[in-house]
């Protein structure tokens, strides 16, 4: 990499990023020098904006929400070069930009799957999951968690289109799909009580963000194994707090993940690997 890269995250909103951190301490840790800006995008100006990073010289960039489909979509008008996995999620969240042609890629997956060392490693493989949510997140993440083979992957949603477009996306019999209302009725919970067990949940839906109600009847977390919410704050999120009370103590939320995609990002861009758990056994830094 040559002296001072310049990167950016665009996104709406985006004043809560906390990726400028990130990559500036990946940075400290090679002794290289780079900025690393956030830019307010909104999803009307995303084309423009594109234009605008590759003519003032970026290296690259992030794209978060809501843009990160939209970025796929001008990348395919476009021709560039799509990475397999920002095909498998249809979205796009690290951009580099090459004389040659630019270059897109997901790994927001990866993220997760590397996120499951945190505290301690936790195997997917032959475990019942509940991923509770449908959107951009849950596309990212279920490619690189149905190669690891888990016995079943429940999906629930509130609403209906989201999971249509997900079952179309992916086709596997390890997958089924429900509305959050019929998994949290009373009859589908005493048939759970009886026969089910989720042994994985995640929520990774946006409620946290409101720290609103608490999602899924607390019933599920008692045999739970392990619960993780994709947000991450200073403090435990609701989801998480709840899960607890409920007699599961091993929870994780999304800071890991957060740290995991950021590094794979900082990997395709200058080609060095951060030392992730450095930074999250100091996360209480990213929160001051
Ligand atoms: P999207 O906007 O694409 O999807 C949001 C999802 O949340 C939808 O399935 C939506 O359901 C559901 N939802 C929103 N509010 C509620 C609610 N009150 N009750 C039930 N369901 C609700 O968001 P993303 O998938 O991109 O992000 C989801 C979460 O994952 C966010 O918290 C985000 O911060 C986190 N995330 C974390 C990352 C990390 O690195 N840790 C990376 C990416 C995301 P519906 O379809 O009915 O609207």
């Amino acid at each position: 990499m040559t002296s001072s890269e310049k990167f950016a995250v665009i996104g709406d909103p985006i004043s809560h990023s906390k990726s400028p951190q990130l990559h500036n301490k990946f940075g400290d840790e090679f002794k290289v020098k780079l900025s690393y800006d956030k830019i307010h995008t909104h999803a009307s100006e995303l084309e423009a904006r594109v234009d605008s990073l590759i003519e003032k010289g970026y290296r690259g960039f992030n794209v978060t929400l809501p843009l990160k489909e939209a970025m796929y979509k001008i990348g395919n008008l476009r021709g560039y070069d799509l990475s397999e996995r920002s095909i498998r999620a249809q979205s796009v969240n690290t951009v580099l930009i090459r004389k040659e042609k630019i270059f897109l890629d997901n790994t927001d997956g990866t993220g997760f799957i590397k996120s499951m060392n945190y505290p301690h490693y936790f195997d997917l493989h032959k475990k019942n999951l509940l991923i509770i949510g449908a959107g951009g997140a849950t596309k990212g993440i279920l490619g690189p968690i149905l190669d690891v083979y888990p016995a079943s992957i429940t999906i629930s949603n509130r609403s209906f289109e989201k999971i249509a477009l997900l079952r179309e996306r992916f086709n596997s019999p390890l997958l089924s799909f429900n509305l959050l209302k019929d998994l949290n009725s009373e009859s589908n919970l005493n048939e759970y009580e009886n026969t089910g067990s989720f042994d994985v949940i995640i929520n990774a839906t946006s409620s946290s963000v409101s720290m609103e109600d608490s999602l899924i009847n607390p019933k599920y977390f008692k045999k739970a194994k392990l619960i993780i919410d994709l947000f991450y704050a200073k403090k435990l999120t609701s989801f998480l707090r709840v899960a607890k009370e409920y007699g599961c103590n091993n929870v994780m939320d999304g800071f890991p993940m957060l740290v995991e995609q950021a590094a794979e990002s900082f990997y395709i861009w200058t080609g060095l690997k951060p030392d992730t758990n450095r930074i999250i056994a100091k996360r209480d830094v990213f929160f001051e």
